[in-house]
This record gives structure tokens, sequence and C-alpha cells, in this order.
């Protein structure tokens, strides 16, 4: 096809999974240089809903210049998730129970070449697939195991970025986490092995006290569209809220001052996920009850399905 004299991108078509293929020499493969991005379209009785597609579209933009790839356009992001969500729509699962229809954009380098350098040529693409409720079945509480031994983002690296390598990263501290029984891991700083950072595709909030307090963005974590909505929420709400670092230290120290502590996790995927238990080599810390998290999935899942108002401009109809 021909590209775009203005633009320089050919024009886009849909084509069926599983009919697209990489080349072993592209930049993609070779050296990571993929993105990604992950939201969701909910329906209602009356329409499809996009939330918050604009952050998804910046976070992509943001990381497209951390790994020298070219920014796309807010708008051309958000047209083609709207494009290929109208094309899909009869996929796209019931609300009721969490169903949603899981969208994910990526942007990775296709030309084919041996040196390391910055790609000339990539694809832009959408993909679809109807999804369940994150939990199958009953929701439970997550057991985490704060990892000591590996970490998954230091200062000045790619922890912000959504882009493969930091989850390929992430899988052998994982996978040792669930040998023990533990459903995922907690990362840890990488100077000191003491401070949280995040979890899984989730963001941590922990609450001491009255106090939330949620890690800061100091490019080690991903910036979370639902960490943001959590924050904005809970500041409108008159909630006690912290951007700052909170450490396994401080957490062992207000649960032997007797403190209420209530652990969460945040993602599109995961929505609010209650944490019960964060635990480690020798010593751990539970969560005395839930009443911040439930309230925030209340309101986040009640704007997801149209039950409350869009106070906020999240809704985006397809
Ligand atoms: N951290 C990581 C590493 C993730 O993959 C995700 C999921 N995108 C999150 C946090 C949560 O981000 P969001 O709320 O934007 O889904």
């Amino acid at each position: 096809a021909e590209h775009d004299a203005a633009t320089g991108w050919q024009p886009a078509r849909i084509v069926p999974t599983g009919s697209t293929r990489a080349e072993i020499a592209s930049g993609a493969l070779q050296y990571g240089l993929s993105i990604f991005e992950g939201l969701k379209a909910f329906k209602t009785d009356r329409e499809l809903r996009l939330f918050r597609p604009d952050a998804h579209a910046k976070r992509f933009a943001v990381s497209a210049k951390r790994l020298c790839m070219p920014e796309v356009p807010v708008e051309t992001f958000i047209n083609a998730v709207r494009a290929l969500v109208r094309v899909d729509a009869d996929w796209c699962p019931a609300q009721t129970g969490g169903g949603a229809l899981y969208i994910r954009p990526t942007l990775y380098a296709d030309e084919s070449f041996l040196g390391v350098r910055p790609a000339q040529q990539h694809v832009f693409s959408v993909l679809l697939s109807p999804v369940d409720s994150y939990w199958d079945g009953e929701e439970h509480s997550l057991k985490l195991w704060a990892e000591r031994e590996f970490t998954r983002a230091a200062l000045g690296g790619v922890g912000s970025v959504k882009t493969g390598g930091n989850y390929a990263s992430s899988l052998l501290a994982a996978k040792r986490a669930k040998e023990r029984g533990f459903d995922q891991v907690l990362w840890l700083d990488a100077v000191k092995r003491d401070f949280l950072e995040e979890a899984g595709t989730m963001n941590v909030f922990v609450r001491i006290g009255d106090t939330v307090i949620t890690p800061p963005l100091e490019g080690t974590i991903l910036a979370g569209i639902t960490r943001d909505s959590c924050l904005t929420l809970l500041r409108e709400w008159g909630v006690p809220v912290e951007e700052r670092p909170v450490s396994l230290t401080e957490l062992g120290e207000a649960a032997k001052a007797g403190k209420a502590i209530e652990m969460w996790g945040t993602g599109t995927a995961a929505v609010i996920s209650p944490i019960g238990e964060v635990a480690w080599e020798n010593g751990s810390i539970k969560s005395t009850g839930f009443e911040v998290a439930p309230r925030l999935r209340k309101a986040i899942d009640g704007i997801h399905s149209g039950r409350d108002a869009d106070t906020h401009g999240w809704i985006v109809s397809v």
C-alpha cells in the first residue's frame, strides 16, 4: 500500500488475528523495540464506552519516546481503537460480572537489521479480545511475595515504559512466588529492597490508619491510569492521600503499633484488588480490614457501567 505523504503511515486495514507475522530480524524481536497499552471497552444497554482512552494514548506516546519510536498522535490512537471496537462490538460481553472488550494497541519496529539503532519502519496495531472479570469465580484477597532477590526496574531505566522486556524480566520471580503459594510478586526498590514499587500488572496502595499512601512516579513504576483515577476520587472524597515512598519497615512498625492496615492493587485488568497479605523470608504484613478499596471498586465499576455519572470526562462513547 502507498504511504500517506503527510504522516508517513500506510492506510489501516483490519485482518484476522494470526494472519500477521513479524520478521526474525525485526527490531521488535531482536531488541525489544515494542510498546503496548491495555484498555477496555464496556457495554451498557445504550452504548459501548471506553475508559480514559486519551490517557492511554498519552502514555503510549511517552513509552514510544523513551524507546526512540515514532509518536502515534492521540487522535490516531483513539480513532483506531474506536474503529476496531465498532467492527467487533458484538464480541463485547455484558459489563455485568466484569466482562469487557480488552484492547491492546501495540507499536513495534518491523524493520529488519542487526546493528543496535532506532528503527525506521514500524507497525501500529490494535488487537481485541473479550475478557471476563480478572479473577475467576470468587474474588479473593491476594497474597503477595515481597521480592528481595530480583528487582523489576531501577531509576533511569524503563520501569515506567509499557514494554515487553519489563514483563519478560518479571517472569522468573513470579514463577517462584507461585511455587511458594503466592499469587504475585510485590516488587521493591532496587537500592534498599524495602520500598514498595508495584505488583504484577497493578500499582499498589496502602492505608495506614486513615492515610492512604501510594509510591511516587519516579520512573521505576508504570504511571497507572487506574492509580490516577483512584487518587482523583480519594482527594475528592477528602481522604488524606500521600504519593511518597512507603516501605515494608514502615508497614511493619505500623502493624506493631496496632494501626489499621489496608492494602490493594489497581489496574485496568485487576480494577481494584484487595491484598490480604504481603510476606517475605522472615516477615509478613496483613491487611486488618477493607474499607477504602471496596469504596473505590464500587465507584470505578459505577463509572464503567454507567450506573454512576461520569463527572470527570473519563468515558468516551464508541
Ligand atoms: N503496573 C504495571 C506493570 C502494569 O502492567 C499495569 C497495567 N497496565 C499497571 C501497573 C496498572 O496500570 P493501569 O491502571 O493503567 O492499567
